[in-house]
């Protein structure tokens, strides 16, 4: 047990701060998703708190090597399924997050779209190392844009899927971690956790508190080392950012980033970072990634559509736009000097 230090955390997007109560916050960390995972648990003996965090590492290395968008697993055949364009039954492992991204993407009128994985090859971001030099051929996004895969090409029949676009292939990355993360939380439940929080590379759910007060995290700052933001958080909340410094490189001094607006089938280029609060986490980070597409003119719209009302986003000039009750919830960095504008509430 130890009290997590800044430093240790400031790389992540979303970080606890501050800790007076050493001896009561169990900490563990682990690699899995394909990020640092950091898990933080209050108020229970410590020995269930370890059994707790071991089982949560098995679950998280379970659903990454299921739901992974390019390495062989349960999403991978999936993906070969769908391209034979006959009927299926999937694997029960992935079934329900096909059924939910799909809502969600729905739900974002698809600018969260988890069918566009082959556009997202194209681009270079299905390797571990990133292109250096070179970006796709337009014709080739063109052609992909214009074949326009959508969840819609999928009909789901109990249990069946049959796809009717050859271009359909998922790519969860934009919503499997909220997805998993709420799946651990039900698992810290069914110890008989309520205070925790699970943080993924950045990306949380926070669950009761910490002690008699809230938890207290970090929001990144998309462009300075350190905190832009920081915010109490208690009952349950769910913070995820979607980020063009995540993944990302360069070609003659140009930023390519890893969040594709399907529309055009090039990186979104108006957004910098997209920080979204909703108690489920799932919802959370297909919704960051939307809104992080629709851009500064046309974010609010999405909002509504999936019921959010707590954004934060950053455009390219690093104007920091925000909901009233995002407002009313953070506390910016006091040197923080960005013009910020409100939008009207979301709801
Ligand atoms: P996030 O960091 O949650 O915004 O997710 C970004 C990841 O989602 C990328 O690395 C891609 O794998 C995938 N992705 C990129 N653009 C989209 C999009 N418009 N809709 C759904 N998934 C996307
Ligand atoms: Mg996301």
């Amino acid at each position: 047990m130890r009290c997590i230090r800044l430093l240790d955390v400031l790389l992540l997007t979303a970080v606890l701060t501050g800790c007076s109560n050493t001896g009561t916050v169990f900490q563990d960390r682990f690699f899995a998703l394909g990020t640092l995972i950091e898990v933080s648990i209050y108020g229970v003996d410590p020995a269930l708190a370890t059994r707790a965090s071991a089982q949560i590492e098995q679950d998280l290395l379970t659903m990454h090597s299921n739901w992974h968008a390019w390495q062989p697993g349960a999403l991978s055949i999936t993906n070969e399924q769908l391209a034979t364009l006959k009927p299926f039954t999937p694997d029960p492992a992935v079934l329900p997050l096909l059924q939910e991204a799909g809502r969600l993407s729905q739900l974002s009128n698809g600018l969260f779209n988890p069918a566009i994985g082959k556009l997202i090859a194209l681009w270079g971001f299905h390797d571990n190392a990133l292109p250096i030099g070179s970006i796709p051929d337009s014709n080739a996004i063109t052609a992909l844009v214009q074949q326009a895969p959508g969840v819609n090409n999928v009909t789901f029949t109990g249990t069946q899927l049959v796809n009717h676009n050859p271009a359909v292939s998922y790519d969860l990355g934009a919503f499997a971690k909220g997805y998993a993360i709420d799946r651990t939380i039900e698992r810290l439940r069914e110890f008989g956790i309520q205070n925790a929080i699970v943080n993924a590379g950045g990306d949380l759910r926070a669950i009761g508190q910490h002690g008699d007060r809230p938890w207290r995290i970090g929001i990144r700052h998309p462009r300075q080392k350190g905190i832009l933001a920081s915010i109490e958080l208690a009952g349950d909340a769910s913070v995820f950012t979607s980020g063009d410094y995540e993944r990302f490189f360069e070609v003659d001094g140009k930023r390519y980033h890893h969040i594709i607006d399907p529309r055009s089938g090039w990186p979104a280029n108006k957004t910098t970072s997209v920080t979204v609060i909703h108690d489920n986490a799932a919802m959370a980070d297909a919704a960051s990634t939307a809104l992080f597409v629709a851009g500064p003119d046309d974010w609010i719209e999405i909002a509504r559509n999936m019921h959010i009302e707590l954004v934060m986003l950053i455009d390219t000039d690093g104007i920091i736009h925000m909901t009233p009750a995002m407002q009313s919830r953070i506390s910016l960095e006091p040197d923080t000097d960005a013009e910020i504008r409100l939008s009207k509430p979301a709801s």
